[in-house]
């Protein structure tokens, strides 16, 4: 039997009133339809650690799309429901969601009697759970509500802060909780358990991982890189041999750590620009990570990761090609007159932001550095006043002509060679005047 403690308290203590009363709504529906109604998994976890948490998780002891569907129906509400997991999402009104998930249906069929639901469906339910701080479960139905269940001293190792899995076999039977394992440990502040590592450790050597599909690999790695400070969970995998056996070429990561580290100084210099682009940071460590691998190489890793053709052709397909820009750039600094600020633009132009961050962040040269932060923030959105339409009443016939005096106009601008429509007008004029 599991300890059990009423943690209405704390509930009422730290959570906002707004998720108290959701939670004591999805109970009344539990009530309604004689159903248990559990709130569970990470947002229990964050409550007793204190941490904001508010994407709800609930387990119904019973059919939970039958519970969802009712919910949504009595709360306006929408449903996603998934049948072949017994899972269902509830959208409410103002776009936040509910997760639910069912325990297994699990009948006595003694002939005559009515199936009841096995008691104890709830303990199976969390068993398949990944550790011991995701299985605690808090019931929201009226009568028991704020009543904490605690199979496998959950609370015991959120208090000692330890990520321990419930059993030998956990990570043969889902291998991507090694990473799992070590996100929670780093966001948290955790300690891997001592015999939990050693399985880690035991599973990587049995190469439990190449049996695992590219996109769950590569989705597991995108939760750890899109982390607060993803850093030390990145050296921590490689110290327990977990990124070499995604793609051998990832052994030497240690490399890459002045890059790696130099990434999280450019993504915080840029979240303080306030722009409004979004920018994936984990493809910008991705890129970091990949570092010191040649072009095959990281070719290999996406493929191998499944990384998706949008993502490919957005971001990493580019990657030899800003490679390319960047050596160009050195080498132009030792040798070469001034870069001006057109050249700079010319090189830049059409390569994500993602990308743009990580050359800065490989880079050596404060200048170049600079000159990324001037494209970003200035650069790229300098245009001429006068546009292709403009240009064509001045006479300019569509075509290459009209092409050229574009681009000789926006090079000025960047330039500064000029400033002013004026200005602008009276370059197209002389270009015109030029080439007749
Ligand atoms: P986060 O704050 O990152 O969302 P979470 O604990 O809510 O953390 P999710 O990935 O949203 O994690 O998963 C929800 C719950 O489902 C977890 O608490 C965990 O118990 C369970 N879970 C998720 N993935 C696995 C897995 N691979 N094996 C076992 N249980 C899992």
């Amino acid at each position: 039997t599991p300890k059990s403690h009423s943690i209405e308290g704390l509930i009422n203590k730290r959570l906002p009133s707004e998720a108290i009363r959701l939670l004591r709504e999805l109970g009344d529906t539990g009530d309604a339809l004689g159903l248990s109604v559990y709130a569970v998994g990470g947002f229990v976890r964050d409550l007793l650690l204190g941490m904001e948490n508010l994407d709800m998780d609930v387990t119904v002891e019973g059919d939970g799309i039958f519970f969802a569907e009712s919910f949504a129906r009595t709360h306006g509400c929408r449903v996603r429901s998934h049948p072949a997991f017994s899972t269902a999402v509830i959208v409410r009104p103002d776009g936040s969601k509910v997760d639910v998930a069912s325990t297994r249906l699990e009948y006595y069929e003694s002939p005559g009697v009515l199936p009841t639901v096995e008691r104890s469906s709830l303990r199976h339910d969390l068993y398949r759970r990944d550790f011991t701080i995701n299985t605690l479960a808090f019931c929201i139905n009226k009568d028991r509500f704020g009543l904490l269940t605690d199979y496998f001293g959950g609370q015991q190792d959120i208090q000692e802060r330890i990520v321990r899995v419930l059993h030998n076999l956990s990570f043969v039977e889902d291998p991507t909780r090694v990473f799992r394992a070590v996100r929670f440990e780093q966001r948290l502040g955790f300690h891997i358990a001592p015999h939990t590592e050693n399985l880690i450790r035991n599973a990587v050597r049995m190469n439990v991982l190449d049996k695992v599909g590219g996109t769950r690999l590569l989705n597991e790695l995108i939760l750890i890189l899109r982390e607060r400070e993803p850093v030390r969970a990145v050296f921590r995998m490689a110290e327990l041999g977990l990124l070499p056996s995604i793609h051998p070429a990832l052994k030497q990561v240690g490399e890459a750590e002045r890059v790696i580290h130099e990434t999280t100084q450019v993504l915080a210099w840029f979240r303080l620009l306030y722009l409004k682009d979004h920018c994936e940071q984990w493809q910008v460590y991705f890129l970091a990570l990949c570092d010191r691998l040649k072009q095959e190489e990281f070719v290999g890793i996406c493929k191998r990761l499944s990384v998706p053709g949008r993502v490919v052709s957005r971001v990493f397909g580019l990657r030899n090609r800003a490679l390319g820009v960047l050596e160009a750039m050195q080498r132009r600094l030792k040798h070469g007159p001034p870069i001006r600020n057109s050249e700079v633009y010319y090189c830049f132009q059409g390569l994500p932001l993602e990308l743009l961050l990580y050359l800065a962040a490989r880079t050596r040269h404060e200048e170049i550095r600079r000159f990324v932060s001037l494209y970003i923030t200035h650069l790229r959105q300098v245009r001429c006043t006068l546009d292709g339409i403009a240009l064509q009443q001045m006479g300019i016939k569509p075509g290459p002509e009209l092409g050229y005096v574009m681009k000789h106009l926006l090079t000025a601008r960047l330039d500064g060679t000029i400033t002013t429509t004026e200005e602008e007008r009276s370059m197209a004029m002389s270009l015109i005047r030029q080439s007749t």
